[in-house]
């Protein structure tokens, strides 16, 4: 195997490349004042919404959300992973990706290392127990899933154990840890450890990479919970993975459309049955992030649903979740499953022509609006319209703008019987997605954030990271607790620890960790022209109020502590300055 790219390499070549010849050599850019523009790659639009900012050296999508550095542009239009768009932008720039020789240095590699492994190994176990059990087998037979679905998706069994992981894998401390760390065991106390995962079919979950980073258990029997996910993990997050989402792409070259289903079996069951495009979310609702995600893979989502109250309340929720990022050129389709069915059981009895039948016939998401707000209301009488129209503002609110939310208003405007320039009068004015103050993410509503002293202080190091050399942070934060900090001061070291560097190479660093997310946010944040020429004084007039927010915090804990026992004498030193200090 080629060894580790070199740090140093990527921030180099990262600041060697021009994001806008990177993009430009793929996607023709025109010039518009600072920045330059085309019609998004990565939704369909006549009307170009997709800028490269050279400044930055970031692009963003304010039709679809789609965002990130070079290396990210290449990621996602050239659908690789992170090693091949390394090699592909090199290849741009005629320049060799030197690989390190000799052993794998733990100070310099990723820390989730043992993580991923932990779970790939993990998974190696469970299916080899798969074969030698007779009951899961049968199981998995039962519902018509035939060997090679099960080799696809990597389908294994925990067995009835409580130690079948610990002793297999957990040989030293550290491989405890990691077991731990991937959750696959619980502890009980110092010295105990169980396997969280007993006699169950196991589902792996597969990153957009194909790296398993957690896993879904499903009970053999009766039994509860009848679905067992992984915890939260620092590789695992569930609000934004989705099951089969990687199988999907696997075997799907040209996707067209995902139906997202609401367990892993249906999306397995599926695949069996010819219909290799469904995916599960990890027992949660579908978030907007997921959503969004998906609407930058195919134009279409089908949300399938059991035809019960509680099918309809999760459609419901789906659709809301929906709104915010839906733009020209994708839809959403909702189907209901006929009571008491599943996609499993269904695509069993009726097979994949009827089943896809189905999904070609499933409700649009105007018409799911239309319908679903009619039944609240008595469509024959003029103010039954009239309430109609009422009910229908908050969710056209959602929707961002453009040709989309005209056609929307259109398209009630015909169920209501009002024309859509009157209906159009009814509803409020179009999302300005205006931030509160005067910093903008000139986006989707879901990127509102609130400017808190945290987030401008970590918006202005990020963007301008010389400010970090002309101002050091004070020590009292060290142990703040205000959220957001930590990530402050580790991109206030990193910037001190590295030379050259720059935006783009900061969010690199970045890329895959919590913060990741964060981050980007922050980059897209448009500080304006004034403050940026007054950053270092912004900068420092955030920090101080980050230092009077923790003052005050500590003055409600010392004084809430004291008037309920007596304070140590430190504390007493710690409120008597607090009382005294000015600003
Ligand atoms: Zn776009």
């Amino acid at each position: 195997m080629a060894g580790r790219i070199p740090q140093q390499f990527i921030d180099e070549l990262i600041n060697r490349v021009d994001i806008v010849d990177v993009v430009d050599s793929r996607v023709a850019l025109k010039k518009r004042g600072k920045e330059h523009i085309a019609c998004c790659p990565f939704h369909n639009e006549k009307s170009p919404s997709f800028t490269v900012s050279q400044n930055k050296q970031f692009y963003h999508c304010f039709g679809c959300g789609a965002h990130g550095t070079a290396l990210g542009f290449i990621m996602e239009y050239e659908r690789l992973d992170f090693v091949d768009a390394v090699e592909a932008l090199a290849a741009d720039y005629h320049i060799e990706v030197p690989r390190e020789e000799g052993a794998y240095n733990p100070q310099q590699s990723d820390n989730k290392k043992p993580v991923y492994d932990a779970l790939t190994d993990a998974s190696q176990l469970y299916i080899q127990q798969l074969k030698p059990s007779q009951r899961a087998i049968d199981y998995l037979k039962n519902r018509g899933l035939s060997g090679e679905i099960a080799k696809t998706f990597n389908l294994g069994y925990a067995p009835d154990s409580w130690d079948f992981i610990l002793s297999g894998l957990g040989k030293t401390p550290e491989k405890i840890k990691s077991l731990l760390d991937a959750g696959l065991l619980i502890k009980k106390n110092e010295q105990k450890y169980y396997d969280r995962f007993r006699d169950r079919i196991m589902f792996p979950i597969r990153d957009r990479r194909g790296r398993i980073i957690g896993f879904g258990g499903r009970i053999l029997d009766q039994g509860e919970p009848k679905y067992l996910n992984s915890p939260e993990t620092p590789v695992f997050h569930k609000g934004q993975e989705l099951y089969g989402l990687y199988e999907a792409r696997q075997a799907v070259r040209d996707l067209k459309h995902i139906v997202i289903v609401e367990g892993y079996m249906d999306v397995v069951a599926l695949a069996q049955h010819g219909i290799p495009y469904a995916v599960a979310t990890l027992g949660t609702a579908t978030s907007q992030e997921q959503i969004s995600r998906l609407f930058r893979i195919v134009p279409e989502i089908i949300f399938c649903f059991d035809g019960d109250p509680a099918g309809q309340k999760a459609a419901w929720r789906a659709l809301e979740n929906c709104l915010p990022v839906l733009h020209d050129g994708v839809q959403a389709r909702f189907l209901f499953l006929p009571d008491g069915e599943d996609p499993d059981t269904l695509v069993r009895k009726e097979g994949q022509q009827t089943f896809e039948q189905r999904l070609k016939a499933a409700t649009p998401l105007s018409d799911f609006i239309v319908n679903h707000l009619s039944e609240q209301v008595d469509l024959s009488s003029e103010d039954g319209r009239a309430r109609l129209s009422e009910l229908a503002k908050p969710l056209i609110a959602k929707l961002s703008s453009g040709v989309f939310r005209d056609l929307m208003i259109e398209k009630m405007s015909k169920h209501i019987g009002l024309s859509s320039s009157n209906l159009q009068r009814h509803m409020p004015e179009e999302n300005t997605q205006a931030l509160q103050s005067q910093y903008k993410t000139p986006q989707h509503p879901r990127h509102k954030i609130h400017v808190t002293h945290t987030r401008l202080a970590v918006a202005l190091l990020l963007q301008f990271p010389e400010i970090a050399q002309q101002t050091a942070l004070p020590e009292t934060l060290v142990n703040a607790e205000i959220s957001g900090l930590p990530l402050l001061f580790k991109l206030h070291q990193t910037i001190l620890q590295t030379s050259n560097i720059s935006p783009s190479v900061l969010l690199e660093r970045w890329r895959d960790s919590p913060d990741e997310n964060a981050l980007t946010q922050l980059m897209q944040w448009t500080i304006p022209e004034s403050d940026q020429q007054n950053r270092l004084k912004q900068f420092e007039d955030a920090i101080k109020g980050l230092c009077r927010q923790h003052r005050e915090q500590r003055l409600d804990i010392l004084l809430n502590k004291s008037q309920q026992s007596a304070l140590n004498s430190d504390e007493k030193d710690e409120l008597r300055q607090l009382s005294q200090a000015q600003d």
